[in-house]
């Protein structure tokens, strides 16, 4: 892995250009686990873009470990974030699950993001590779850095050179009091390693709310180059990922809290 400069992801979103990379700006990525309905996710986007994300996140495809769980709304999700791009300006960040599914999902997405269960699904690795839509590649559940970096090689040697990198946590022993351990030392081992821009995900990292902000400042006191967090209306009524979800003022206040920490310019 050897390189010269870091490399930067320009994203052009309605609301302009943003750029992922290590002499830029934190780049916040904001919103639901899950695309519910159209309200609450223009809702939503209103809400992180007045508190100062860039980006809405929604999953429209889900990747849940019960088959019997909510599995997103599927395209009729991707309309709905479609909508909520209109109304703010913000990029949209959504995952692809499916090789099949990339045509529609890019059509919306400004990034699309692959989860962590398919960081190694090296068919749907080489199909985004073969475009030039920026990528958000998840780190697995259980990925080794050498693994993760590898999959973002398949991108890349695809010949797209817009990937991201996101760590979400990794399993460990503990599945009680944290859902996945953050592993931040990646944020410095990266550096040494790659040139990609790195983002970290406390909240799935974490999987409670009330750990996301001591996360996320840890996060850019490490150097990190993006957050994303995931934020609900209300998140005791969510269909997934409630108990780490942010309400819209929790988020405000985060945002509040980061913004001397950050590089926010
Ligand atoms: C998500 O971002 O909603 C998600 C499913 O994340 P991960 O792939 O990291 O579990
Ligand atoms: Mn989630």
């Amino acid at each position: 892995f050897r390189y010269r400069e870091p490399s930067e992801v320009v994203v052009p979103t309605p609301n302009g250009p943003v750029t992922f990379g290590q002499n830029h700006p934190l780049v916040i990525v904001a919103g639901p686990c899950s695309v519910e309905n159209e309200e609450m996710i223009v809702e939503t986007a209103r809400g992180v873009r007045a508190a100062g994300a860039q980006f809405l996140r929604g999953g429209a495809y889900k990747p849940r470990s019960s088959p019997y769980a909510f599995q997103g709304h599927g395209e009729s999700a991707l309309g709905l974030l479609g909508k909520a791009r209109e109304a703010t300006g913000l990029g949209i960040i959504t995952e692809v699950m499916d090789t099949a599914d990339l045509e529609k999902v890019a059509a919306v997405a400004d990034v699309v993001q692959i989860g962590a269960r398919n960081m190694q699904n090296f068919s749907l690795l080489k199909k985004v590779g073969a475009t030039l839509k920026p990528v958000l590649l998840k780190r697995g559940l259980s990925a080794t850095i050498e693994e993760w970096l590898m999959a973002a090689e398949y991108i890349l040697a695809s010949g797209n050179p817009n990937v991201i990198l996101c760590e979400r946590g990794i399993r460990t022993f503990d599945r009680q009091y944290t859902r996945n351990t953050l592993d931040l030392s990646v944020v410095p081992v990266l550096r040494s390693l790659t040139h990609l821009p790195i983002m970290i995900d406390p909240s799935h990292a974490t999987g409670f709310s009330e750990y996301v902000p001591s996360m996320a400042m840890a996060a850019i006191a490490a150097g990190a180059d993006s957050l994303m967090i995931e934020v609900h209306p209300n998140p005791a009524k969510a269909l997934s990922d409630g108990p780490q979800s942010l309400t819209l003022e929790g988020f405000e206040q985060l945002m509040l809290e980061l913004a001397p920490l950050g590089k926010f310019f």
